[in-house]
């Protein structure tokens, strides 16, 4: 399949410039970025000077959370977590935990998102979902807050074994540790151990909240979260770290030594009230930076239009400096940074990278005018300006219609499953 966009508003990433020209896509690869155009064409898509640009990578979500959406919004985190989620997410059956995927993916086509980093339970019915919708995904999996049964070891292995059916250039394992607070040491080091082993990368909440860092603090010997893990190996492997809020200097020096990637999630910090994360002194240590989502029951939406704003806008509040935190700087985090630290050759409009692709539509009145798009995108623009999206190479969005997904049986599904859920809470 060879499909031409053109007439398109191309984004560089990397520099945060704006071109107009042509996309040729190949198969599943981006085969020419120009303003020639050559060959024979499947499909000639005009995109009308609307902006073309990699697909968001969403760095962080627990996705069918999507069922959980709007229960217990406006209580404290830990009344959140341990009245509401924990439980409720006990009664979550294999079955409901696909259909939460599959709502979460028509979120994740409708608003640009091509990637995920998934971590959840259940992560058969995880990777059937995720193989059926198309999208590119890292899957966690590992110690979390629904107790594993039997050995961890084995459930380690049979959670690996699981990728086996599936294409691997798509979705990708790796080991995921729910946090520090609700795992042991022990667990902690099998789960690095197991990690060395397979040659996996990991992946954890970290310093999300001032609690959870006093509390390390306390329970092992002064040691902050960072260097309690640091101290147990973690960071020897390809790392993620997800919120990161409350960290000092010496934290994001540990961080940044070991090339650990961190993915801020700044709508679940705030509506948690978490608080801030330093995004522009873990720019100064030369710390990648993606961002995610977090679960849909803490955010409530998978939309990186608004977290790319809130990034931008919470950084420059938070130092009281409105220069820092650039807009095309924020864009960067939510494509290339997301996708290097997810490790995927994917990201950027360029010449032999994979082909996720967006289009967003510039034709609407909060989009004029148009001579500083790339600010547009991250302070004006809306998930619904999305207009088609390509994963691998295959358009799975356009105009509001799905390739894939039923969208009416998914919604009864769900709204059947938040019913019974409802009944047994
Ligand atoms: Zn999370």
């Amino acid at each position: 399949m060879r499909i031409l966009f053109k007439d398109a508003n191309i984004l560089n990433v990397k520099d945060g410039t704006l071109s107009l020209g042509n996309v040729i896509t190949c198969g599943n690869t981006i085969e020419y970025v120009g303003t020639s155009s050559f060959g024979e064409f499947d499909e000639v898509i005009d995109c009308n000077k609307n902006i073309v640009m990699p697909g968001f990578v969403d760095a962080h979500c627990h996705s069918p959370m999507s069922i959980l959406r709007g229960t217990g919004d406006d209580t404290a985190l830990d009344e959140w977590l341990y009245n509401y989620m924990i439980p409720l997410e006990n009664k979550l059956t294999p079955d409901d935990i696909y259909w939460g995927e599959k709502l979460a993916v028509l979120e994740y086509l409708a608003s640009g998102i091509t990637t995920v980093e998934e971590c959840y339970f259940e992560n058969e019915k995880i990777l059937q979902a995720l193989s059926q919708s198309g999208l590119r995904a890292r899957v966690g999996f590992g110690p979390s807050t629904r107790k594993v049964s039997g050995d961890l070891q084995t459930y380690l292995k049979t959670q690996l074994s699981l990728f086996e059916k599936y294409d691997s250039s798509l979705l990708k394992p790796c080991v995921y540790i729910h946090a520090i607070y609700s795992t042991t040491q022990e667990d902690i080091e099998k789960s690095v151990d197991f990690s060395a082993k397979h040659n996996l990368p990991m992946s954890i909440h970290l310093s999300e909240t001032l609690d959870e860092v006093g509390n390390c603090t306390v329970q092992n010997g002064g040691l902050t979260p960072p260097q309690y893990l640091e101290s147990l190996g973690f960071f020897d492997r390809q790392t993620l770290c997800y919120h990161c809020v409350h960290m000092d200097k010496d934290d994001l020096q540990i961080l940044s030594d070991y090339d650990a990637s961190i993915c801020t999630c700044p709508s679940s910090n705030v509506k948690l009230a978490s608080g801030i994360a330093p995004v522009y002194a873990m720019q100064n240590k030369g710390i990648n930076i993606a961002i995610g989502t977090d679960g849909p029951a803490s955010n409530n939406s998978l939309d990186m239009f608004k977290e790319m704003f809130l990034v931008a806008t919470l950084s420059k509040v938070a130092i009281s400096d409105a220069s820092v935190v650039k807009a095309s700087e924020v864009l960067k985090m939510a494509t290339l940074n997301g996708a290097k630290a997810l490790g995927f050759d994917s990201g950027e409009i360029a010449k032999g990278k994979k082909a996720d692709i967006i289009v967003v539509d510039i034709h609407n009145p909060h989009m004029h005018p148009h001579d500083n798009l790339v600010s547009n995108l991250v302070y004006s623009a809306k998930s619904s300006d999305v207009k088609l999206t390509m994963v691998d190479g295959k358009i799975l969005y356009r105009d509001g219609k799905y390739t894939n997904e039923d969208v009416e049986q998914i919604y009864k599904k769900v709204d059947e499953i938040k019913k019974r859920l409802k009944n047994e809470h």
